[in-house]
């Protein structure tokens, strides 16, 4: 039965406390500004840290792609939606990471929700951070697996665990690299270690880490070591764009292509958007990009730096998401409010999207950002 009654009494509560989301419709401007309500706002929330998604010669690519091609791939991929695009740009992105082969999902949420599901079943023991995105949360419910979270980037919790499930013959770690909300770190040679000393499958999601860190940009753990089983990346961060990609052995590769619903079931991406990406991974290794991914660690350095030194507490990092802890929902809701009327726009992060009482500001840094933006930004605080 169709109960609206149903759907409005949990809106009504949702805004009860205070936790009523809604998507609000900025307009585009040019480089980071946004107008919203007729007030033009300077963004510090979006995930494209280098600007790509700007970058004349992606969008060109992008548009003769259009042109050429139409603008969609007229079916999932093992139908008829690979095209001799999509084959270049798995090719490009294993030659880029140094792995043996790559294979382009959709979007980061599909390619989690759909290999976990492939990799796992209720035989499986998953163990998983406790900050784990949700998109890797939805993909170990969907597979059925048996599942535990250890304490945040905490490699004691991960052993105790794994010890107690060490006669359990199939087990995956999985850990993001850079935490989406916190934007610090996972101990990557750490989660090897482990995964190689109680023989599990280690599978990585650099979301946030391709592009800003490593090598020509190839991410958080370098050039891609086959101690990581599966490290998967997305186009839709630094790169600016929209997809994901997985780095995969030759093996694995076909057992994934026939078995990952995601990936089986779902319209192969446009061409369009496959162009821009092979153009973004072209560019990311050139010494343009690599100048740029040098000046944003340095002003994300500065700006994480100035923070603390008026007393906020900022979650440790490096890269271009810094946490600045406000605790309350309330807190955070009215200094992100005070921030927008001033022009800057940096979202509240409440839950469930965190856990309660560590509610925060979560502000992006993009190659975009004059340095006058930021210092006129630092004086808001
Ligand atoms: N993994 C992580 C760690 C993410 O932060 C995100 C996006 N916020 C995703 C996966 C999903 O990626 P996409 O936006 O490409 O669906």
């Amino acid at each position: 039965m169709y109960d609206e009654q149903k759907y409005e009494d949990y809106v009504q509560e949702v805004k009860q406390k205070g936790l009523f989301r809604q998507a609000k419709v900025y307009e585009y401007s040019q480089g980071v500004e946004y107008i919203f309500e007729n007030k033009t706002l300077i963004n510090f929330s979006s995930n494209s840290y280098l600007g790509m998604h700007l970058d004349k010669r992606v969008i060109e690519a992008s548009s003769r792609a259009t042109q050429n091609l139409g603008v969609s791939s007229t079916a999932s991929r093992l139908v008829c939606g690979t095209m001799p695009l999509h084959d270049e740009l798995e090719k490009a992105v294993a030659q880029w990471k140094g792995a043996g082969e790559s294979i382009v999902f959709n979007s980061g949420f599909q390619a989690n929700v759909g290999l976990i599901q492939a990799l796992a079943d209720k035989n499986t023991m998953i163990f998983a951070d406790k900050l784990a995105h949700a998109s890797i949360i939805d993909g170990i419910r969907l597979s059925g697996a048996k599942f535990q979270r250890f304490q945040h980037n905490d490699m004691s919790s991960l052993e105790k665990l794994l010890k107690r499930y060490q006669d359990v013959e199939h087990k995956i770690i999985i850990s993001e690299t850079v935490f989406s909300m916190d934007g610090d770190a996972a101990p990557i040679a750490n989660l090897v270690s482990l995964s190689k000393k109680y023989e599990a499958f280690l599978y990585l999601d650099d979301a946030h880490g391709a592009g800003v860190y490593g090598e020509n940009g190839c991410g958080s753990t370098g050039r891609w070591a086959k101690d990581v089983d599966l490290l998967l990346g997305t186009f839709s961060k630094a790169f600016g764009s929209f997809g994901a990609y997985a780095c995969v052995s030759r093996g694995l590769k076909d057992y994934l292509l026939n078995t990952c619903r995601s990936y089986i079931f779902s319209t192969a991406l446009p061409p369009g958007v496959i162009a821009a990406n092979l153009k973004s991974v072209e560019l990311m290794a050139s010494e343009e990009y690599e100048a740029k991914r040098e000046s944003l660690l340095k002003r994300c350095k500065h700006l994480r730096e100035s923070l603390k030194q008026k007393n906020y507490q900022i979650v440790d990092g490096t890269g271009p998401i810094i946490a600045i802890l406000i605790g309350s929902e309330e807190g955070a809701l009215n200094k992100s409010k005070e921030l927008l009327e001033k022009g800057f726009l940096i979202p509240a992060i409440r839950p469930p999207t965190v856990p309660k009482g560590s509610s925060r500001l979560r502000l992006t840094l993009s190659s975009l950002h004059t340095d006058k933006q930021i210092e006129d930004l630092l004086a808001q605080f």
